[in-house]
């Protein structure tokens, strides 16, 4: 099972590293093409303006949304999950406009730029380890989009079909059962479109 990690910008290798852990190849995808031998894709942290920029250039914005057309899954992690979302608070466009969520930026506020928390997750039987950097928070969700975390009241992690997100960063620790979660979805996906 082939699983790339969109690398344009932010934690490309800790990505890799986790998801070799869970158990499948990681690939750092810096050309469309490589797209094509792809069951999955995660998109990193980093900063949302500039990898939405760089997928823009280099064509990633109409090439990831046929990926998910085609059903394969995808991973948003922090700023991945804000170039994911339908809706970005404040601002009026977003990038894939892929996944029916509304996220706020910046949302844990300045005096809490980064923390660690264990966080229970649906369907991950013992809480998961989370790294919050800056990170964002999902204001609301749509149909279709099942919440899988929250963190005092907010929600930090969610799913809607082939498509996963999270606000926090599961790459940085060696707690991996999120990624194992994702390898799970591809699994499905690969015998659901078999
Ligand atoms: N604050 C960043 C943004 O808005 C995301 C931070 C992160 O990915 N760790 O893009």
């Amino acid at each position: 099972m082939k699983i790339g990690v969109l690398a344009l910008q932010g934690a490309v290798a800790e990505h890799i590293r986790t998801t070799e852990l869970a158990g499948a190849e990681g690939i750092a995808v810096k050309r469309v093409e490589q797209l094509h031998e792809l069951d999955g894709l995660i998109i990193p942290g980093g900063e949302s303006t500039t990898i939405g920029k760089l997928m823009r250039k280099y064509g990633f914005i109409e090439a990831i949304r046929q990926f998910s057309e085609e059903g394969k899954p995808i991973f948003g992690t922090c700023a991945g999950l804000i170039v994911m979302a339908k809706q970005i608070s404040g601002q009026d466009d977003a990038h894939l406009s892929l996944m029916n969520i509304t996220v706020s930026r910046n949302a844990f506020g300045r005096q809490r730029e980064s923390f660690e928390t264990d966080l229970e997750v649906v369907g991950i039987d013992e809480p998961v380890r989370a790294v919050f950097i800056r990170a964002p928070l999902i204001e609301s969700v749509g149909e279709g989009v099942e919440v899988l975390s929250t963190y005092h009241d907010e929600i930090v992690t969610a799913r809607e079909g082939h498509l996963l997100v999270s606000s926090f960063h599961p790459e940085l620790t060696d707690d991996y059962r999120l990624h194992q979660y994702f390898v799970n979805m591809v699994e499905s996906s690969l015998k659901s479109l078999r």
